[in-house]
C-alpha cells in the first residue's frame, strides 16, 4: 500500500517506465508457462527473444471466446483446470471459500450470456486487495471498533464484488452482503440493523437504498458511498447524494481485473490505475483511437500471473481523456463509463405487491453446462429462457429450474412467477442494434 501511495507521486514518465517494465516481466511469465500464449504469438512471429523489442501494441488481441475455448492451456498454473474449477463452482456458493483454499476464482456470465472463468492466486489477489483500500475505500481506521462495510449486489456465489468484499481485513473491518435478491422490507432492516459505516456495491443497488433512505424506510449515515459494476448516472449519483449527504465514489472493476479505476476527491472523471494495468481504446478494427473519442476498450492486466490476460477485449466503451486531471495525480483518466445498462424484470409477488428481478442476478447466473441464453417476460407474471446447453440436456435442464428456483424464492416470487425452458441451438443478436439482448421486458 505505501508503494502504491508513492506511484502517485510519480512523474508521467516515470509512471509509464514502471508500466512498461511490469509489462516486460508478465509478458516473459507468459512465454515460459502458458502454451496457448506461447503458439497464439508464435503464430505473429513473436517468441520469448523478442521481448526486448515489443510493445503491447505489436501483440494480437484476445477474446473471451479464446480464453474459454483453450482455458487449460491458458493458464500459466497447470494446476488449474476448466472442469474442476467448473465442479467446484457448481458446489460451492460461498464467495469466501477458495478453490483448494488457495485461488479466488471468479465467475460472470456477463451481458454476452456465456460463461467466463477468472483465476487469481494469492500475491495477484493481494495486489487488488491493496489496490481497492489505498485507492478507493481509503478507510478512515475506527480505533474503538471494526469498520463496518456493506456491499449491495449478488451474494451468493464466486462473484467478483462480494468476493472482493467479504474478504476484508478481519482485524480491520467486518462486511454485510446484502442480497439484491432479497425482498426489499429484508434489505432495509438488515441494513438499519447493521448500520454500516460503508455502503458498497452495485451503482444499481446503491440507488436502491437511497430510494429506500429517502422513502425514510431505512436511516443510515455512511461515512463512504462506492458504486460499482452498473453505471452510475447523473440521476443516481443526484438521488444517492440527496439521500445521504455525500458524493459516491464511482469504482470501475470487472471480473477482469477487481480494480481498474477510480474517482478522485474532484468526483469528476476516473483515475485508471495505469501502474498496475494498461488501457487502450480502440475502434472496431482494433486500431486505436485518438484521446477524447470513444473506443473499445482492451485491458492487459500486470498483476494476474496465473490467468493474464494480455490486449483482452472487453465490452466496455471508454473515453481516455487527452488533459491530466486537475487533482495533480499523474493516473491518466476516463470519463463516466457508458457500460451497458440490463433491464429490471418486474413481477407481482404472492401478497399482491410488485418487486424486481435484478438483471446482475441473471448477468451473474452460473449453472454447469449452460452455455448461453436469454430471458424474455412473456406475460406478467411469466418468463421464456432460451438457452444453449452443453452435456446431458435433462441434468442441465433440471439444475437451471434449481437455480432459477432459488432466485424466485429470494424475492418471494417462487408462487406466481412461471419459468419456460426453451433449449435453442443459437440466439441470435437483437437486429436493430446488432448487439446482444441477455433480457427483455415485457413491453409496457
Ligand atoms: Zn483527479
Amino acid at each position: 500500500m505505501l508503494a502504491l501511495k508513492k506511484t502517485t507521486r510519480l512523474s508521467v514518465e516515470q509512471l509509464q517506465n514502471l508500466q512498461t517494465k511490469r509489462f516486460k516481466k508478465l509478458l516473459r511469465h507468459v512465454l515460459q508457462y502458458s502454451r496457448f500464449y506461447q503458439r497464439y504469438y508464435k503464430q505473429h512471429g513473436i517468441t520469448i527473444k523478442d521481448i526486448d523489442n515489443i510493445s503491447v501494441a505489436d501483440l494480437p488481441t484476445i477474446s473471451k471466446e479464446m480464453m474459454m475455448d483453450h482455458y487449460d492451456d491458458f493458464v500459466c498454473d497447470r494446476f488449474l483446470k476448466r472442469k474442476n474449477i467448473e465442479e467446484f463452482l457448481s458446489r460451492s456458493k460461498d464467495p469466501r471459500e477458495k478453490y483448494h483454499n488457495n485461488y479466488t476464482v471468479i465467475h460472470t456470465s456477463g451481458s454476452c450470456g456465456t460463461l467466463s472463468l477468472f483465476v487469481y492466486g494469492p500475491d495477484d489477489w493481494a495486489v487488488i486487495k491493496a489496490l481497492v483500500v489505498a485507492r478507493v475505500v481509503k478507510p478512515v481506521p475506527h480505533f474503538t471498533r471494526k469498520i463496518k462495510l456493506s456491499f449491495i449486489g449478488a451474494t451468493d456465489g464466486h462473484y467478483a464484488g462480494v468476493s472482493l468484499a467479504s474478504d476484508v481485513p478481519g482485524l480491520l473491518a467486518c462486511c454485510l452482503p446484502l442480497s439484491i435478491n432479497s425482498p426489499l422490507e429484508t434489505l432495509d432492516h438488515n441494513c438499519n440493523t447493521f448500520y454500516p459505516d460503508v455502503v458498497s456495491g452495485y451503482s444499481s443497488g446503491v440507488h436502491l437504498l437511497s430510494q429506500e433512505q429517502l422513502k425514510g424506510n431505512i436511516t443510515i449515515r455512511p461515512e463512504s458511498i462506492i458504486c460499482t459494476s452498473d453505471p452510475l448516472t447523473s440521476e443516481m449519483r443526484h438521488t444517492i447524494k440527496q439521500a445521504f449527504g455525500r458524493e459516491p465514489v464511482n469504482f470501475y472493476a470487472g471480473s477482469e481485473s477487481l480494480t481498474m479505476a477510480a474517482q478522485c476527491e474532484r468526483h469528476e472523471n476516473l483515475h485508471l490505475f495505469t501502474d498496475w494495468h494498461i488501457f487502450e481504446a480502440v475502434d472496431g478494427d482494433l486500431r486505436p483511437v485518438a484521446a477524447g473519442t470513444p473506443g473499445n476498450l482492451l485491458l492487459t492486466n500486470l498483476y494476474n500471473y496465473t490467468q493474464p490476460l494480455i490486449r483482452y477485449q472487453m465490452h466496455d466503451e471508454v473515453v481516455i481523456n487527452e488533459q491530466p486531471c486537475g487533482c495533480g495525480s499523474p493516473l491518466p483518466t476516463i470519463r463516466n463509463l457508458a457500460g451497458r445498462q440490463e433491464e429490471f424484470l418486474w413481477f407481482d409477488t404472492a401478497d399482491g405487491k410488485r418487486d424486481y428481478l435484478h438483471p446482475i442476478v441473471l448477468v451473474e447466473l452460473f449453472v454447469a453446462g449452460l452455455k448461453k441464453f436469454q430471458v424474455i417476460q412473456t406475460q406478467r407474471n411469466e418468463m421464456l429462457m432460451r438457452v444453449i446447453v452443453d452435456g446431458n440436456q435433462e441434468t442441465v435442464l433440471a439444475a437451471i429450474r434449481q437455480r432459477m428456483q432459488e432466485i424466485f424464492c429470494g424475492k418471494k416470487l417462487d408462487t406466481t412467477v412461471k419459468l419456460n425452458l426453451e433449449v435453442v441451438q443459437d440466439i441470435p443478436n437483437d437486429p436493430k442494434t446488432g448487439k446482444y439482448k441477455l433480457i427483455i421486458p415485457l413491453k409496457n
